[in-house]
């Protein structure tokens, strides 16, 4: 295929005009503060004798064959990784903020993220592929990060303002100044961009932090390598990374193998695994806790007028509505076809199954459209039935709660649908004692 040449018109089109003003402004503000270091830098010149640019050379070469090494893997965890992306070249940028003036620490940082998102980066299809001013963004937050830590380490050399520090403290500060200055950028922009991000957890919640201490940890580790031990102590540094990279993407990929690829909840098994859990925990603690189980009405009727594409969007904006309506803790799953399952691991009520059937009916009304007036799923009219059990009155296991909690729900397709049915019921559990209590159609 012959590529188009670039015209100057298309420069309207570029993905970055697609960002809000507000950001817009705030990422070019960031990258034009970057640029301007580095023409300050550039305009006064580091004095570059060899050792310098031996160091230059060794970093810029050992962060370009760090990507070549784990372009696959990486390659793998950039379609995977759903949320901040730690990128372990801030091994070689960071070694770069100790060692090199910052204006080479930029070059440095330029070489890497160029060469990082040639080998890397373009060859993932779009929509999985970030646009590219994104990758702009982050290599300016880095060459922030990378000035902020040599100021700060100028500022703890002797008769500076922190020239009495001791060389580790002196040294933790930095990494500190690095990692603070970097991901304030990053994180900043993601908060501007969508508010409703959980930063807090992305940031505490995961491994991620961690990461990118345990990278800006090797980094220095291999800053004082380099310096007593020449170039060739940059390949002691590679095998660790590896292991970094390996480690990060298996558990990358175990979490998105819990779950359901066309709704994002927990699939069948990971659900069952976890709620089977959340029961012994409650049973230990002896709480109330509660299952439902929901069914979305003639569903193959909707697949035959309107497709099963337009199904597939139904089983989705259906997930999106339970994940609203319920808490953070309690655990939604896909239990197959048009059938969800929740575990509510606590009830906060004295009356478990009189707030177990108000639960039910908010997602009733809310899948339906009759809580708020506006159907979830577009104009096309969905209900859903749902059958609940009530943990432990109903059954003291995950077995014992969904036979009940399906019993439930064959009831409340008997009573017409659209219907929620909580506790044991005849119909299908011979021998199960009446109904508990009278229930509102
Ligand atoms: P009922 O009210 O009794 O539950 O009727 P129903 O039509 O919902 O129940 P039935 O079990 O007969 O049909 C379920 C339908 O769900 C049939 C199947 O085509 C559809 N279905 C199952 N999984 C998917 C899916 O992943 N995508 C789509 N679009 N449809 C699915
Ligand atoms: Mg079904
Ligand atoms: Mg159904």
């Amino acid at each position: 295929m012959v590529p188009s040449p670039v015209r100057l018109h298309q420069v309207t089109r570029w993905p970055v005009w697609s960002i809000p003003p507000r950001l817009l402004g705030a990422v070019l503000a960031v990258e034009l503060l970057a640029v301007s270091l580095v023409v300050a830098g550039a305009l006064n010149p580091p004095e570059l004798d060899r050792a310098t640019l031996v160091l230059l050379a060794t970093l810029a070469v050992a962060g370009m064959a760090h990507t070549e090494i784990i372009a696959g893997v990486e390659r793998v965890r950039r379609y995977t990784a759903e949320t901040h992306h730690v990128n372990l070249t801030s091994v070689w940028t960071f070694a770069s903020a100790l060692l090199l003036p910052p204006v080479l620490g930029a070059v440095v940082v330029v070489v890497v993220y160029t060469h990082l998102y040639v080998r890397v980066l373009r060859p993932v299809p779009p929509p999985q592929r970030r646009p590219v001013f994104r990758e702009v963004y982050s290599a300016a937050t880095v060459v922030l990060a990378v000035h902020a830590a040599a100021g700060m380490l100028a500022a703890t050399r002797p008769g500076e303002v922190y020239g009495a520090l001791p060389e580790v403290l002196a040294l933790i500060l930095t990494l500190l100044t690095y990692t603070v200055v970097n991901t304030c950028l990053v994180l900043g922009v993601v908060a501007m961009s969508a508010p409703e991000t959980p930063i807090l957890r992305i940031l505490f919640g995961g491994d991620e932090l961690a990461l990118e201490l345990a990278t800006l940890c090797l980094g220095a580790l291999t800053a004082a390598g380099l310096a007593a031990g020449g170039p060739l102590v940059a390949l002691l540094a590679i095998p660790p990374i590896i292991a970094l990279h390996r480690t990060i993407l298996v558990r990358q990929l175990r979490e998105k193998a819990d779950l359901d690829a066309k709704t994002g909840l927990l699939n069948h098994a990971a659900w069952h695994l976890r709620g089977s859990h959340a029961l012994q925990l409650a049973e230990r603690e002896r709480r109330q806790a509660a299952l439902l189980i929901l069914d979305l009405d003639r569903f193959k009727e909707v697949n035959d007028a309107h497709g099963h594409l337009y199904g597939d969007q139904v089983l989705a904006a259906t997930a999106r509505v339970l994940r609203e309506e319920l808490r953070d803790h309690d655990l939604v799953g896909r239990f197959g076809g048009e059938e969800f399952v929740v575990l509510l691991p606590r009830l906060s009520g004295h009356d478990g199954r009189e707030e177990l059937r108000q639960v039910a009916e908010r997602l009733r009304g809310r899948v339906s459209g009759t809580a708020d007036g506006e159907p979830p799923t577009g104009g096309v009219g969905i209900t859903v039935s749902i059958g609940g059990a009530v943990f432990p009155a109903d059954g003291g296991g995950m077995t014992a709660l969904l036979e009940v909690a399906d019993s439930a729900l064959y009831a409340a397709k008997r009573a017409g649908r659209d219907t929620v049915r909580i506790g044991p019921h005849p119909l299908r559990t011979p021998g199960a004692g009446p109904e508990p209590e009278p229930e509102p159609g």
